[in-house]
């Protein structure tokens, strides 16, 4: 159920210093942080975003940002490999040159939005410096980070050596065993992968729920619940180019919504302090 952290009081679960997570039990709301000295009155204020350190919100703002970014990449490169790979297949000769450059454009594009996904979800999942890790919602924003540095290793690894084993095999540099280890390393890299993006999808969709009733917002609420079900169907259906394209419009949208909520946020808290 969506329940945005409306009563400031009712929404404190512990009282720790937002900026550096000093544990404030004890201190009156005049007093200032012992650690940082920033007044105890600020971390009290409740669970809201608006609350809670401009760092920490920058941080959150970025990660949105890069996600967006690594999605539109990715997609970009999928419709101009749709696109040049059958082209490039069919006649080389009468092939314009731009065509085997979009393929490498299209591979480079992808491998560089692979690798921003996780970095952005790292940021996104960045830890409120105010939040013990036994809080609610603590558990998801764990498991993505813990997804996205599987993730990280699995991309590298299958990536890698995709890409440098055709050049030891032209050079003559390697034996068939080493060979067809690494065959087998990338392989199983590659099953890793998938795994650990289903596996960030679940608990990403989680963390955003509980990140949405901080915003507080709705309508990321909602559609973080919507995507959990329906983005996996969607993309059920890849060969089809259009449901996939609509998950991640989709997708897209909810974190337009978190970027535009947390500018908002942002400037509010700016306005507060000048
Ligand atoms: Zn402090």
């Amino acid at each position: 159920m969506y329940s945005a952290s409306v009563e400031p009081e009712a929404a404190i679960k512990s009282v720790r210093c937002i900026t550096c997570g000093y544990d404030l039990v004890g201190l009156t709301p005049e007093m200032a942080c012992p650690e940082c000295g920033i007044s105890v009155e600020r971390s009290i204020r409740g669970d809201l975003l608006r609350w809670r350190d401009p760092k920490y919100l920058k941080r959150l703002h970025t990660g949105a940002v890069l996600i967006q970014t690594a999605l539109s990449l990715i997609v970009v490169a999928f419709l101009l490999q749709l696109f040049a790979a059958p082209l490039a297949s069919t006649n080389m000769r009468g092939v314009p040159i731009i065509v085997p450059l979009l393929a490498i454009l299209a591979s480079i594009g992808f491998t560089v939005g692979v690798i921003l996904y996780p970095v952005g979800w790292f940021f996104l999942t960045a830890r409120d410096p105010g939040r013990t890790d036994d809080e609610k919602g603590q558990r998801s924003r764990r498991l993505v980070r813990l997804s996205i540095v599987f993730m990280l290793v699995s991309t590298v690894l299958a990536f890698g050596i995709g890409f440098t084993l055709p050049l030891f095999a032209m050079s003559g540099a390697m034996n068939e065993q080493l060979a067809s280890l690494l065959l087998f390393i990338a392989g199983a890299a590659q099953i890793v992968n998938l795994l650990v993006w289903v596996l960030q999808y679940y608990a990403s969709m989680a963390y955003l729920r509980w990140l949405a009733e901080r915003i507080p917002s709705e309508r990321v609420y909602k559609r973080a619940k919507l995507l959990l079900w329906l983005g996996p169907i969607l993309l059920l259906f890849f060969c089809f180019v259009i449901p996939p394209l609509i998950a991640v419009v989709l997708y897209y949208n909810m974190l337009s919504w978190i970027r535009t909520e947390l500018n908002a946020i942002r400037s509010e808290q700016l306005a507060s302090a000048a």
